[in-house]
């Protein structure tokens, strides 16, 4: 199987890839700079030597690059962008057109100078004033090579101003590089700011909205979230005939807890059974506290039957659970009513029904479920 495959692009990392676009938006100036070299050519401004010499230059130092970033070698220097040697060297090959393209030298300064820009939004303030030093060093050494060489091309009262204004031009950019740098160091600030306040602030939606749904004793849902879902319910079983069962839990003689162990021994107990009772049932079921110890379990797509034995499960895992920290005799059970919702009635009188289910369950000695339907009752009574 041919796993590797060899992509433009490095895999899974977008630092390499980002620079290697980069790399060939350069590729891009060097192409339009080739269009002049062409018509400097045609011209006969250029020999096909200076233009065939040119083009082995470029591609040479392209491939060079490509190669250094491609492989990730240059992850292992200070600058991993490559930026300074890439302009550095473009400059270079600019320069050495200069030379031989007489009075029309001054086009590849103002090419130069484009090209630079793009440095004014990538280099840190030091780094564009030192390739601006170099860029103006290596004009004047060129200048200074020309004189020697090929005084012909060089008028010399036209060459010191020319170098002033580049003296002059390097500088505003330079500045101007100063002061993008600055505007990109606060936007980058701002926006750290600003993905920090956004993290705070979706952590605080999060907590509201778990605060509107939840109970806040023992962080099950609450009683205005469990109507709407039930109500939601109620609504797909008219639609869809699908069927749901509402079992009403109530702590047994908890106030005997409360008066035995004190309130917070209670709400220590609440919390437990809660958590209990929440982890004893399917992913599509819902259980919330509607008020003091009582709670509801609604049990989705489940016929009576099922949700006597899931509700019997519930009421002998709570009757198991131990309580070190309040007492060790300590034992809590619970009474539970159910009821199976009826297409076409109302959710109230489903609960009616499982709060006289739980009624009976109370009546007839507590700890056990006792599932109520429309007109007879069935019982089951604890082991
Ligand atoms: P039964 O078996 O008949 O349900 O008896 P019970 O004692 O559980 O029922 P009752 O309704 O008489 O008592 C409920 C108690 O629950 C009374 C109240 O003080 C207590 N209670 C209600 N809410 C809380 C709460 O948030 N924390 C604590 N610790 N106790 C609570
Ligand atoms: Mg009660
Ligand atoms: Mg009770």
């Amino acid at each position: 199987m041919a796993a590797h495959s060899f992509g433009i692009y490095p895999r899974n990392d977008p630092e390499q890839e980002l620079r290697l676009k980069r790399f060939f938006l350069g590729i891009a100036a060097y192409l339009m700079n080739s269009v002049f070299v062409l018509v400097c050519w045609r011209m006969g401004y250029f020999s096909t030597t200076i233009v065939t010499r040119y083009a082995a230059l470029m591609v040479t130092l392209n491939l060079m690059f490509y190669c250094i970033i491609r492989s990730g070698l240059n992850k292992r220097l200070a600058d991993p962008s490559l930026t300074f040697p890439q302009m550095a060297a473009a400059t270079l090959v600019v320069f050495n057109l200069m030379y031989f393209s007489g009075d029309a030298r001054n086009t590849y300064l103002v090419l130069l100078l484009s090209m630079l820009l793009f440095g004014l939004f990538r280099f840190k303030t030091r780094d564009f004033a030192y390739l601006a030093l170099f860029i103006l060093c290596g004009y004047t050494v060129l200048i200074a090579l020309l004189l020697r060489q090929r005084p012909d091309d060089v008028v010399l009262k036209v060459e010191i101003l020319q170098w002033m204004a580049l003296l002059v031009t390097l500088a505003q950019f330079t500045f101007l590089a100063g002061y993008i740098g600055r505007l990109r160091h606060k936007v980058h600030v701002n926006n750290q700011e600003l993905a920090k306040r956004n993290m705070e602030l979706e952590v605080a939606l999060q907590r509201i909205s778990d605060m509107a749904i939840r109970d806040e004793l023992t962080g099950v849902y609450n009683r205005r979230y469990l109507m709407e879902r039930i109500a939601e319910e109620a609504q797909r079983c008219l639609r869809n005939g699908s069927v749901f069962c509402i079992c009403m839990v109530d702590i047994d003689l908890f106030k005997q807890i409360n008066d035995t162990y004190g309130h917070p021994a209670g709400d220590a107990v609440l919390r437990s059974v809660a958590a209990t009772v929440a982890g004893s049932m399917r992913q599509t079921d819902f259980f919330g506290r509607i008020g003091g110890e009582e709670f509801v379990m609604v049990l989705t797509d489940t016929l009576s039957e099922g949700a006597l034995i899931t509700a019997e499960r519930t009421r002998k895992k709570v009757e198991r659970l131990t309580f070190p920290d309040i007492g060790a005799e300590l034992r809590v059970t619970i009474s539970i009513g159910i009821a199976e919702h009826v297409r076409r009635t109302e959710p109230a009188a489903t609960f009616k029904k499982a709060d006289d289910a739980l009624y009976r369950a109370k009546e007839s000695g507590r700890n056990r479920c006792v599932v109520e339907q429309a007109g007879h009752q069935h019982d089951s009574l604890s082991a």
